[in-house]
């Protein structure tokens, strides 16, 4: 079998039960999983020297919209809010077809990649001109990065009532066909997936009360997760409340949408008693930090949640609302956030890094991922602190968030060498940008 050994590291992070950090470690790969870690592991196959670099797990990133990255720092989206900014966006997402949706993944999973993600979810919610869900899961082949697409959706037009124009949504019955028909065609649910696909109605703004409920019913006789926006700001929980007489947790709660199989995006507005719920029923949430700053939605009760038990992972949000789309960025923004909230010692830089990994893989249901050890797949990522972000830092895992690197040396995905040197092996990255712009170009004329 293929073996892979990374050599010699400063430190390898395992997130291991008792989150040990090995000086001077190895980590030997065979056939995509972790042999072994420890020191003075040998191997006749590929090594890769590890000197002067930390070793971690791969970040997951549990919620984003890859079609964003054609959308990014668009004027009159900048300084909106919620619903403001996708009344600005809607009509330029409406141009977009298959080559867009296609492209746009290649761009943003390069960025994710590059920033030491190794797993990433997508949400994406509208296929206008013939774009289908395909298209994202043919650019995750590419790159070869782990993906967990969701067949998102909208269904409630504006002439129902709705936020998104009546031209983006669709009917909800094909939405349920289609949802079906890429399961089939995608989802993997063995140990090991590079591929599992989600359910995930938009949002309570922009689908039925039906359309969350038979999603629901769906994802659990297909064994998939479900996955959609909550309560992400002041106009969403208003929005609830007006139309629906409650407040999300319990719309969520009511329809099905609560369960280990369910994670929320943003849950910026959770209560205490949500909170509860939420750990009760072991629902996860996907917090997008640099988003939620963008948005001027607020700052997630991030902490509470923890205490709470609540599962939290990273998300990174759409490229439309961050603009960025650096996982390890997420990460250190969600521990300044928690700080700016609740004092310097609310969220340490281990416990951030611990949501970006071991987070992202309990709120997906991945128990193949997340630490270095024996038995888990072999994703994870290499990053440089001999360079110029960490020079001087005593404390080089902590550096990874205090300093930097924001970028990785090398990435490993099931075994298979993603980046090497700081750059991509899977793509011409400097062609598939020429292209987004000039995607980028058309969509804004
Ligand atoms: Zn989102």
């Amino acid at each position: 079998m293929r073996e892979v050994l990374i050599q010699a590291a400063e430190v390898v992070v395992t997130m291991d039960g008792t989150r040990r950090e090995l000086k001077g470690a190895d980590v030997l790969i065979r056939g995509g999983v972790i042999a072994a870690v420890g020191e003075g592991l040998t191997s006749e196959g590929q090594v890769v020297s590890a000197k002067g670099c930390v070793v971690t797990p791969g970040l997951i990133n549990t919620h984003h919209h890859l079609y964003q990255t054609l959308t990014r720092a668009v004027p009159g989206g900048q300084d909106a809010l919620l619903f403001g900014w996708l009344k600005t966006l809607y009509p330029i997402w409406a141009q977009m077809g298959p080559e867009e949706i296609h492209v746009s993944a290649l761009t943003g999973l390069a960025e994710l990649a590059l920033s030491g993600c190794t797993l990433s979810s997508d949400h994406l919610y509208l296929y206008p001109n013939g774009a289908r869900l395909d298209d994202t899961i043919a650019a995750a082949d590419d790159i070869g990065l782990r993906f967990h697409p969701t067949r998102g959706a909208m269904s409630i037009g504006e002439s129902a009532g709705g936020l998104p124009p009546d031209s983006l949504v669709e009917r909800e019955a094909a939405i349920l066909e289609d949802c079906i028909r890429v399961i089939d065609a995608h989802h993997d649910p063995r140990a090991g997936a590079m591929v599992r696909v989600g359910v995930a109605p938009c949002s309570p703004f922009s689908v039925s009360r039906e359309l969350m409920r038979d999603a629901a019913l769906l994802a659990r006789d297909k064994g998939v997760m479900l996955h959609t926006h909550l309560a992400e700001n002041d106009e969403d929980i208003a929005y609830s409340l007006h139309h629906f007489g409650c407040r999300p947790g319990q719309y969520a709660e009511d329809l099905g949408w609560t369960g280990a199989d369910v994670w929320h995006a943003h849950c910026v507005k959770l209560s205490s008693e949500e909170i509860g719920l939420f750990a009760r029923s072991l629902t996860g949430v996907a917090h997008c930090p640099c988003s939620n700053c963008r948005l001027g939605s607020g700052i997630a009760p991030v902490r509470a949640m923890r205490d709470a038990g609540v599962k939290v992972a990273l998300g990174v949000d759409g490229s439309a609302s961050n603009d960025a789309g650096n996982l390890i960025g997420e990460a250190r923004q969600a521990m300044l956030l928690q700080r700016v909230q609740n004092g310097a010692d609310a969220m340490s830089v281990r416990e951030a890094l611990e949501i970006a990994t071991l987070g992202g893989a309990q709120v997906l249901g991945r128990s193949d991922l997340g630490s270095l050890e024996p038995g888990k797949r072999a994703d994870l990522a290499i990053w440089d602190v001999s360079g110029l972000e960490a020079a001087g830092a005593w404390d080089p895992v902590a550096a990874l968030l205090l300093s930097g690197p924001t970028r990785v040396k090398h990435l490993f995905v099931e075994g298979r060498q993603v980046v090497a040197e700081g750059q991509i092996t899977t793509l011409d990255l400097p062609r598939v940008i020429e292209r987004h712009n000039a995607l980028a170009r058309k969509l804004a004329r």
